[in-house]
């Protein structure tokens, strides 16, 4: 498989750097987020993964939205069966967009890139990203 001859590539590259450190543990490098499931109508746009995208980030679906509504300048209702309308004519490569830009901002850790992180509110409500990979706490924007 060609992914594994890469990996196999970086790997005596890096040993050729001279580096001794040899990651023990798999951590998740990066998340594999399907795209947006959309339908758009005349006026709207139904959204129909956006559970199962908000499961693979790990964050709460209401929060993945907030940051759409509030990116796309629109507002949502719920319909059922974890699906999701959006007011208005949205394209899905822009709902796919916009979620990539969340990931940046309330997924992936600055400092180390990496998705396995989560959100914890602190005092005075002052959000905060916190990496399981690394340890860091990083203050992010409340939504
Ligand atoms: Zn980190």
């Amino acid at each position: 498989m060609a992914e594994k001859d890469n990996m196999d590539k970086y790997y005596l590259e890096w040993l050729d750097r001279g580096l001794s450190k040899v990651p023990k543990t798999e951590s998740r490098e990066r998340l594999n987020v399907p795209n947006v499931e959309c339908i758009n109508e005349k006026n709207k746009t139904i959204i129909q993964n956006l559970n199962q995208i908000a499961d693979i980030l790990n964050r709460d679906p209401k929060h993945v939205l907030k940051y759409l509504t509030l990116k796309l300048a629109t507002s949502y209702s719920e319909i059922g069966e974890g699906r999701y309308v959006l007011k208005g004519r949205i394209l899905c490569k822009q709902l796919d967009a916009v979620i990539s830009d969340y990931i940046k901002a309330y997924v992936e850790c600055p400092i180390c890139k990496r998705p396995d992180t989560k959100l914890s509110k602190e005092k005075r409500g002052i959000l905060q990203l916190v990496c399981l990979s690394c340890g860091a706490v990083s203050p992010v924007k409340s939504l």
